[in-house]
């Protein structure tokens, strides 16, 4: 793997172990500006244009400052913005497994990709390659196992789409660095949706948080579930994002907890 060293001075003393390996995709137009961000003490509007951010914006506003472990660009160079034994700025608000604001206690890899904003462009296999070793590097070094690899949307499904449905977490799965689940059969699994109670509802809601989503069980279908479920089929069912429990859907996510 070659390691180009590009100390971020956005960190900050991290307390916690490490307990994950977050994914994202940078979401901008290259490489140069993804990384010219993540390093960045004092990042300003009108440094960063792209489709993300309101164009009546002032140039001069303040953006919060960001940061990851680790940026891989498309030909497969990993930069190294900030040692592991330090906390990064890349998951913001988030959850799973019942810890909550994961930049205490993950690994955050940034993969250099459009994103939903450039129209969702392909990974190429030397990135995804790189990014199977380097997250099996991380998994060893903290003794973590597959399961405790997870995406930016996982962790923060009401904010983000990242690191996206083009994303290959079943290739990652079968290279021992994520979870997939195995068929599944969903004869007798009926469609749970939008706005449905009940104790079916509620099944569905501790499966989903028992997985690590941060979704407390009310026993209503409500939006969160909704996004929640979204976020799931993302990552487990990319042919079908619609926020709605289907057969499929269920016993997928029954599958995963298995
Ligand atoms: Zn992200």
């Amino acid at each position: 793997m070659r390691i180009v060293e590009r100390p971020s001075p956005n960190y900050e003393a991290r307390e916690s172990p490490v307990a994950f390996v977050v994914l994202h995709y940078t979401g901008m137009q290259d490489a140069e500006t993804a990384l010219a961000r993540l390093c960045d003490p004092e990042p300003m509007a009108g440094r960063y244009p792209g489709p993300w951010q309101d164009p009546a914006l002032d140039p001069e506003t303040r953006l919060g400052r960001a940061s990851s472990h680790y940026c891989v660009a498309e030909d497969g160079t990993i930069y190294r913005l900030v040692p592991e034994d330090k906390r990064a700025w890349h998951a913001g608000l988030s959850s799973w497994k019942g810890k909550v604001g994961l930049n205490d206690c993950s690994v955050g890899i940034e993969i250099v990709n459009g994103g939903h904003d450039f129209g969702l462009p392909d990974f190429p296999e030397v990135q995804i390659k790189t990014v199977i070793d380097l997250v099996r590097e991380i998994l060893a070094r903290h003794k973590l196992t597959a399961s405790d690899v997870v995406g930016h949307s996982d962790i923060a499904p009401e904010r983000k789409y990242d690191p996206g449905e083009k994303f290959p977490w079943r290739r990652l799965a079968e290279e021992g660095v994520s979870v997939w689940p195995r068929a599944a059969s969903f004869e007798g699994l009926e469609t749970l949706s939008p706005g449905q109670t009940g104790e079916a509802v509620a099944a569905l809601q501790r499966d989903l948080a028992a997985f690590g989503y941060g979704l407390p069980q009310t026993g209503v279908y409500d939006p969160m579930t909704q996004t929640v479920v979204d976020s799931f089929q993302r990552r487990f069912r990319p042919e079908r994002i619609d926020g709605i429990a289907d057969g499929k859907t269920r016993a997928l996510l029954h599958a995963l907890l298995r």
